[in-house]
């Protein structure tokens, strides 16, 4: 199977690894720089955006990780990892930094305090087949969409909340924990695509 790191500063990354690993991946967790040289695909993980991104500036991994996103390496992120690969971030505490490469604005937190979780079923095209049930856990919006970012599935309102461009998959849910895996073999066949190329 492709080899897949797993960004492991903070998080559900565990969760991932298991999904992953279910799928066929090799996983690795990465927290070093180096750890980003033998793998072919990552996926960020949910977990607290403002906290991984210092984290990964305290780990060195920030300039490596933005390099290997900008080299096309194959990247999903759920929620917090969603947030790391938006170019713009609205609602960060103060001096909070993202890795970019998503052409989209997210907000944090954007569904209010009584409601920060909550699950729904999604429809998702681009996947094909049933609806996705998709839980959201203090997660982020896609407020605009930019013309390089293409929007993958919305809420009953129009809210986006998955999006992709290139090489790069965002959802502001969390697929890892709810056993749906469309959108990590979706991740899959991108990294599979890259090998191949
Ligand atoms: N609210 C978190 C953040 O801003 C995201 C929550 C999650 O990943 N489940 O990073």
């Amino acid at each position: 199977g492709p080899r897949v790191g797993v960004l492991a500063l903070q998080g559900d990354f565990r969760e991932h690894a298991r999904v992953l690993a279910g799928l066929g991946a090799r996983v690795s967790l990465v927290r070093r720089p180096d750890e980003l040289e033998s793998i072919d695909g990552l996926v960020i993980p949910g977990g607290e955006s403002s906290v991984m991104d210092k984290l990964s500036r305290i780990f060195g991994l920030q300039q490596p990780l933005r390099a290997a996103i900008a080299g096309g390496l194959p990247v999903y992120g759920t929620c917090a990892g969603l947030i790391m690969l938006a170019d713009t971030v609205l609602d960060g505490i103060a001096g909070q930094e993202s890795l970019g490469g998503l052409d989209v604005e997210v907000r944090r937190n954007a569904f209010g305090s009584q409601n920060q979780s909550f699950e729904t079923d999604l429809e998702v095209p681009a996947l094909g087949g049933e609806p996705v049930h998709a839980v959201f856990i203090r997660g982020p919006v896609v407020e605009s969409v930019g013309p390089a970012a293409t929007s993958l599935a919305s809420l009953a309102d129009g809210r986006v909340v998955a999006v992709e461009q290139g090489n790069l998959l965002g959802t502001s849910f969390h697929p890892e924990i709810t056993g749906e895996h469309r959108f990590h073999e979706y991740f899959l066949a991108k990294v599979a695509a890259r090998i191949a190329a």
